[in-house]
């Protein structure tokens, strides 16, 4: 008799099997996500918006409305999404570049109008679909196609501190939290918290994870592993983020 391993609900069954690397941390953080929407029962009321980059393989995992979207074009789709029907419960997902290059703007200011939607950010500290080229989240001196010497922070600058810059900007009632694929049980906390504040109507919710790319990184399981628990967190704090509550719903936003 064969054990097939436990799937979330959520997850579609009958789909071909999914392209993303051996080792890749996506698999992990829509495991998670799943595992979330199941025990809030909001299958019936998802909509997952994926981007371009290795984060448009999620496309066919979810047994829910999705809609792939351009790239770095997730959040502004599904704010538009919510904000026709309220009572959909909108999730964007994206790596670091949709997030926090082409798509930062998007980002930003979904996060200052504190928009009723779910962002899902996974960081893996490069590009991972176009064959790892250095992202605002690259760590300094960390080797990429297009750092070939180590990223030089004085240069380029240094890792972009997506939550922390969120939770600055957006308002009072928006849930802020990074996580990592090296806690999935924290993980999935953090995603359920995330959409129980959209579902009570509180504002923006925003989750960074931390996860791996051995395929770019060139590294081994170990070296993966270590990557992802060891040396990421020197950079990006894993955690709640606290939202400061001086704005409130209209007033000036700075
Ligand atoms: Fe995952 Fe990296 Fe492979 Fe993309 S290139 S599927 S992020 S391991």
């Amino acid at each position: 008799m064969s054990v097939q391993p436990a799937m979330p609900k959520s997850w579609r069954v009958d789909t071909k099997p999914h392209k993303f690397c051996p080792g890749c941390g996506h698999g992990l953080v829509l495991k998670a996500l799943g595992q979330a929407i199941d025990e809030l029962g909001i299958q019936d009321r998802a909509v997952f918006g994926c981007d371009i980059g290795c984060s448009l393989l999620a496309w066919d995992f979810f047994n829910v409305d999705t809609i792939q979207t351009h790239h770095g074009r997730t959040t502004p789709v599904i704010t538009g999404l919510k904000r026709a029907n309220p009572n959909l419960i909108g999730i964007a997902y994206m790596g670091d570049g949709g997030g926090y290059a082409i798509g930062s703007q998007h980002l930003v200011n979904a996060a200052a109008r504190n928009e009723k939607i779910t962002v899902i950010l996974v960081n893996n500290t490069q590009y991972g679909m176009t064959g790892g080229q250095m992202a605002p989240t690259t760590l300094p001196g960390q080797k990429t196609e297009t750092t070939p010497y180590g990223r030089d922070p004085e240069k380029t600058g240094y890792p972009t501190q997506g939550p922390e810059m969120v939770a600055a900007i957006t308002r009072e009632g928006a849930y802020v939290a990074r996580g990592t694929v090296a806690n999935l049980r924290q993980l999935k906390n953090y995603l359920k918290k995330a959409l129980e504040n959209q579902m009570a109507g509180n504002g923006f919710s925003f989750v960074e994870v931390l996860s791996t790319c051995p395929t770019n990184w060139r590294t081994n399981a170990e070296e993966t592993w270590k990557m992802v628990e060891q040396e990421l967190p020197k950079y990006f704090k894993v955690g709640e983020i606290k939202v400061p509550g001086g704005q409130k719903e209209g007033e000036a936003n700075g």
